[in-house]
């Protein structure tokens, strides 16, 4: 695409009349326009013997003219960020780093004591110093410049993300400046370590406080980091953390409820007499006393399928004429059922011995022809 200017009388212009015409001439002017449609007459022309542009040189003051600035970020990844990045807890990261810091250490070590002794076992001063070690590293890679104001001016600008907590640097650590510094208490719970919310180290260090405190919730763990460390927005951090860990979710997750079938046609018929649809079944043995004796009874109960109400028998045994007794003994009381309904005693089957031989000597057939005589189901 090129671009042209149009020399020429901006007032005798033909295409600036046109425009003029839009403003208040006849419509039938602007058509006969032929400039209008077909353009300047050097457009028909070739490109080469079109007049070129002379646009002149603008000054930069011009308040039309843009002023863009270019920023560059460089950011710089080592290999200190392959080792913040490379492992996924918190304690195996802060043995690594132990135990290089050892081994850096050791040399030194054996120049000054002349002795040729190996480490074996890492102490908790090793794993302290292990843990300022990463904070560092991760401070050296977020808060970048901030520990250079801190070493240039003494505070940080204004618009640091981390300027409320007037932040200082304690042995190259930045730490949260405090106003409890004269307080008889450890320097890492006075001058808390600056933690930043979003590095991968922090999302391990609060899993790892989650875990030692036994899955605690967020209240807990944000106080006992606070103790040694301080995030920005902590309490959004240290939710995230809580919220993804699958044991908690786990913990945490409702129960699952069985889903109740459709109720059948004799439960709900209305306008039946009580004990129209029953079910009936007997329960376990009681001991009753007889004289001198303890004999066992059995329970028989008859539910009423519509009304749930409930009547109970006692039987003396579980042959068959005592099931025909107390049977006959509910209809004289409630009226003949229209249908019966019994588990078939399967429900005994796992049952105490005797209860399981005395079903099996039970004549079945003589149950079931009773009730049927009566015009029973
Ligand atoms: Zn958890």
């Amino acid at each position: 695409m090129c671009l042209s200017r149009v020399s020429g009388d901006t007032v005798q212009d033909p295409l600036t009349q046109q425009m003029m015409y839009l403003v208040g001439v006849q419509h039938t002017q602007l058509l006969s326009g032929e400039r209008w449609f077909s353009g300047p007459v050097f457009m028909s022309e070739p490109e080469v013997e079109w007049p070129q542009a002379e646009f002149g040189e603008l000054p930069e003051d011009d308040l039309e003219v843009k002023n863009e600035k270019a920023i560059f970020t460089l950011t710089a990844l080592g290999k200190s960020h392959e080792l913040l990045v490379r492992y996924s807890s918190w304690t195996v990261l802060q043995k690594k780093v132990a135990w290089l810091l050892t081994f850096k250490a050791y040399p030194q070590h054996r120049r000054d004591n002349n002795v040729d002794d190996s480490v074996e076992y890492l102490t908790t001063e090793d794993l302290e110093r292990a843990t300022s070690a990463i904070v560092k590293l991760v401070q050296n890679e977020v808060y970048q410049e901030e520990i250079g104001d801190l070493n240039k001016r003494g505070n940080v600008r204004s618009s640091s993300g981390i300027v409320k907590l007037r932040p200082v640097l304690l042995n190259g650590i930045l730490r949260v400046g405090s106003r409890i510094s004269e307080a008889p208490i450890a320097l890492e719970a006075k001058f808390s370590m600056i933690v930043p919310p979003k590095h991968h180290e922090t999302q391990l260090l609060i899993q790892a406080f989650h875990q030692k405190l036994a899955h605690a919730g967020q209240d807990h763990i944000l106080a006992q980091l606070r103790e040694q460390f301080w995030i920005p927005k902590g309490r959004s951090a240290v939710r995230k953390v809580v919220q993804s860990c699958l044991t908690c979710k786990k913990q945490r997750a409702v129960r699952m409820e069985q889903m109740v079938a459709t109720l059948a046609a004799f439960r709900i018929t209305a306008c039946e007499p009580c004990f129209t649809y029953t079910g009936v079944d007997y329960f376990s043995p009681v001991n009753v006393k007889r004289g001198r004796s303890v004999v066992k009874r059995w329970g028989a109960i008859f539910t009423c399928f519509n009304s749930r109400a409930v009547h109970l028998e006692v039987a003396t045994s579980l042959e068959t004429d005592c099931f025909i007794d107390f049977f006959r003994r509910f209809i004289n009381r409630r009226g003949l059922p229209r249908c019966i309904y019994s588990d078939n005693y399967s429900n005994f089957v796992g049952a105490e011995r005797e209860i399981t031989t005395a079903i099996e000597d039970w004549n079945q057939k003589q149950i079931q022809e009773e009730p049927l005589q009566k015009g029973c189901q």
